[in-house]
């Protein structure tokens, strides 16, 4: 944590998103080279949930492309204007998905990352073969196997990346997964990446506000960071 807290901005500091955004990938970098890894291998996803179209805005106006967002519905209400003006923007959805909205979220996100039972990779087999659109796909993993969150427990998870793999191919590119709460974060990372290692999966998605130097030091490829960019959500998310 002390890479981290060399630099302002993860930690809530800076008052713009631009300057939060700097400081933020000043950090990102400090922890892949304090690990000897390199800072381009490690993709910085701003998750904006809750936050206005012109936060986000600014924040492309500062080089970010890739953004989070966990409601399919927030997301198709804020996101298809923006395209138009930024076409490499790369939109992932991270928040549990109802296989009702699989459709919509074909149509929408460029990365699916919580992919996590049976029933909805039924159901995003079947948008994706309807729309003709194929976003990359993330397993997500129940990393303190937590009955009350999202993500495939992790004895069941060999088994369900293999069934993913099979029926979208290279469509799958990785695993996603946050540690419980209370707990050291160190050993759920090392077995995210291991898992991500066991399936030949490139993409390890994990690491947010509080523990991302430990997650890049795990391996991560992907770290999410919220608040740290944008300051405190406007609303509960
Ligand atoms: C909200 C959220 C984040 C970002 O959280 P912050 O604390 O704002 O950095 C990261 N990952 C997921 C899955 C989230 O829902």
């Amino acid at each position: 944590m002390t890479a981290l807290q060399a630099h302002p901005g993860p930690n809530g500091e800076g008052s713009t998103v631009g300057e939060r955004l700097a400081a933020c990938r000043a950090a990102i970098a400090h922890a892949a080279r304090g690990v000897g890894r390199d800072p381009a291998a490690i993709t910085l996803l701003a998750v904006s949930k809750t936050q206005p179209q012109a936060a986000i805005e600014e924040a492309l106006a500062h080089g970010q492309r890739h953004f989070g967002e966990n409601r399919v519905q927030e997301a198709a209400a804020k996101f298809p204007a923006l395209r138009a003006n930024y076409p490499d923007l790369r939109l992932h959805l991270i928040g549990h998905l109802q296989t009702n909205k699989a459709r919509d979220a074909v149509r929408l996100f460029d990365v699916i990352e919580s992919l996590d039972r049976p029933s909805l990779a039924e159901a995003l087999a079947a948008a994706m073969a309807r729309e003709e659109r194929r976003p990359d796909l993330l397993v997500e993993v129940n990393l303190g196997d937590e009955p009350q969150k999202s993500g495939v427990m992790r004895e069941a998870a060999d088994d369900f990346i293999a069934a993913c793999k099979a029926r979208f191919g290279a469509a799958l590119i990785g695993v996603m997964g946050i540690p419980p709460v209370a707990a050291d974060p160190a050993p759920h990372f090392a077995w995210l990446a291991a898992c991500a290692r066991r399936h030949r999966l490139g993409v390890i998605s994990m690491g947010m506000s509080a523990d991302f130097a430990a997650a890049i030091a795990a391996g991560a490829t992907e770290i999410r960071l919220g608040t740290a960019i944008f300051g405190a959500r406007p609303a509960a998310a």
